[in-house]
């Protein structure tokens, strides 16, 4: 079977989880035992090969539990409670929250203030109990509606005003849908218009990846989009690289990959998420080289 195999050049881990994982690595190097508060990325192989370094994952009871140690706070970011606890608990933090999300949390915290002062309200379009989502309604004791899908919109009072900030690994498309909803329904009460704030907060390694898989997707005849199946940001690509290209297979790793997928001739594109780790996608490209050969 001839295959014709190429990786996608702008796929791989964004610039947070670079950063995050080389503090880790350099980290364990030298002492060979980390506590990180839940998982540095979603990548099971990549957080194998972390683990037989000496990476420990761990959650919030853990956590608690947890006396006189050095604890790793991955890209995502955490509420200021957990800050709390490790201080409370005397651990040694190394803080590799993304600086973009500190940001965002920064900005959460400064305009839900001005917000209030009009008894307004703060949105967050983001997922449910995901790590940053909860960052982020940390910053302002969990007085946000956390929005998801369009149903979450009934809950909100569109007679006041009303903030929305996304998460950073959000589909920017969604995001506007979303925000064209809410101008409906301000519009449907005669609620304040000019009190409508959207902000742009969707990471710029997230959205400028979009437009490009979908050209990257287009011009193969199958995908292999290689991704842990936690990623939200996975999902999303992995939906993208389906609107445009229906042979299009999500993996975590080679071991899943089907050989009926394929037909002799077939140009295959490798691509994943932002918590896919360059190596696994060249591990992947050359199992498909090997078929090809084979
Ligand atoms: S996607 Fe963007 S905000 Fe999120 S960790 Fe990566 S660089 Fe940071």
């Amino acid at each position: 079977m001839e295959l014709n195999v190429e990786i996608d050049n702008h796929s791989g881990f964004c610039y947070g989880v670079v950063r995050a994982i080389e503090q880790a690595e350099k980290y364990l190097d030298e002492n060979k035992e980390l506590n990180s508060l839940g998982s540095i990325v979603h990548n099971s192989t990549e957080i194998e090969r972390l683990k037989q370094k000496g990476l420990r994952i761990i959650d919030y009871s853990q956590m608690s539990t947890l006396k006189d140690k050095v604890l790793f706070i991955r890209a995502h970011g955490e509420p200021p409670s957990s800050y709390k606890i490790a201080k409370e608990n005397k651990l040694r933090i190394i803080d590799c929250t993304c600086p973009v999300v500190l940001k965002l949390q920064e900005r959460v915290k400064k305009n839900y203030k001005e917000l209030k002062k009009n008894d307004g309200q703060l949105l967050i379009f983001g997922k449910h109990g995901h790590a940053e989502v909860n960052g982020l309604i940390g910053q302002v004791d969990g007085d946000a509606f956390i929005i998801e899908k369009n149903s979450d919109l009934d809950l909100v009072d569109y007679s006041k005003p009303v903030y929305i900030f996304s998460q950073t690994t959000k589909d920017p498309g969604e995001y506007r849908k979303i925000c064209e909803l809410i101008k409906q329904r301000i519009e449907s009460v005669g609620g304040p218009a000019d009190k409508f704030r959207a902000f742009n907060t969707i990471c710029g390694q997230v959205s400028s990846r979009h437009p490009h898989l979908k050209e990257f997707a287009k011009k193969h005849s199958v995908i292999i989009f290689v991704s842990g199946k936690e990623s939200s940001n996975g999902k999303i690509l992995y939906e993208l690289c389906c609107s445009v290209n229906p042979r299009s297979y999500s993996v975590e790793s080679k071991q899943e990959i089907n050989k009926d997928w394929f037909r002799s001739g077939d140009s295959v594109g490798v691509c994943g998420a932002t918590s896919t780790p360059k190596w696994l996608l060249e591990e992947v490209a050359e199992y498909l080289n090997n078929l090809s050969n084979g």
